[in-house]
């Protein structure tokens, strides 16, 4: 009587246990993951603007949204600024080299699996619009988390190799630059201040990253 209560007890157990696994991976799925997020700009460097909407500021309230939600399914993330300044080393004749590179600097220092930079486009016509996925041919893998986010934002947009960028091509783990809208189109500028609008991207990007890990 005693060994076959202890037996239902060790079943019991067994089931418990295996039902607190599948319901972790199944809800946190982006567990054991580290992201990096980069907020483009900030400080003096404002990046796009129309009027007194300012690029660095859209990005920095992406990136932290997509903060906290890639937390909320596991993940473990940092940013590269968690408010409103540049990493350039003070007094330095090149800020804008300094600050890029000390970005890139602390990203390859860290434990990151990927890094998702976050960025605002403008032009001179106001007739582009659309997010865009930009990435640099530095590691093999970067080009398919490009797709993947590109097809779970639905942009029209294609993605775009591009290797002249300095940040991106200095960091040597796997990441992509994502361009959210275009700040110069009417259309996207007012989208883009709107909270909403962001959430409803972010978690676009969420799935694209967690289609990244899955495959
Ligand atoms: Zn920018």
């Amino acid at each position: 009587m005693r060994q076959s209560f202890h037996f239902i007890f060790l079943v019991l157990i067994s089931i418990c246990a295996f039902y607190f696994v599948k319901v972790d991976s199944s809800s946190l799925p982006l567990l054991g993951k580290t992201i990096y997020l980069d907020a483009g700009h900030g400080g003096v460097d404002a990046g796009a603007s129309y009027k007194d909407i300012l690029e660095k500021d859209i990005n920095l309230s992406i990136v932290k949204l997509l903060a906290s939600k890639l937390e909320n399914l596991g993940a473990t993330v940092y940013l590269t600024r968690y408010g409103d300044y540049d990493l350039s080393n003070i007094g330095v004749k090149y800020r804008k080299k300094s600050d890029l590179y000390n970005r890139a600097k602390i990203i390859n220092e860290s434990d990151a699996d990927i890094y998702i930079s976050i960025h605002l486009n403008s032009t001179n016509s106001a007739y582009w619009h659309g997010a865009q996925v930009f990435y640099d041919d530095v590691c093999d893998e970067n080009i398919t988390l490009a797709r993947v986010i590109k097809a779970s934002l639905g942009t029209e947009r294609e993605v775009s190799e591009i290797t002249t960028m300095y940040f991106n091509r200095l960091v040597v783990i796997p990441g992509v630059l994502v361009e959210a809208g275009f700040l110069s189109n009417s259309g996207d500028r007012n989208n883009l201040v709107n909270e909403e609008y962001q959430e409803a991207l972010v978690d676009k990007v969420v799935l694209g990253i967690i289609d990244y890990f899955s495959m």
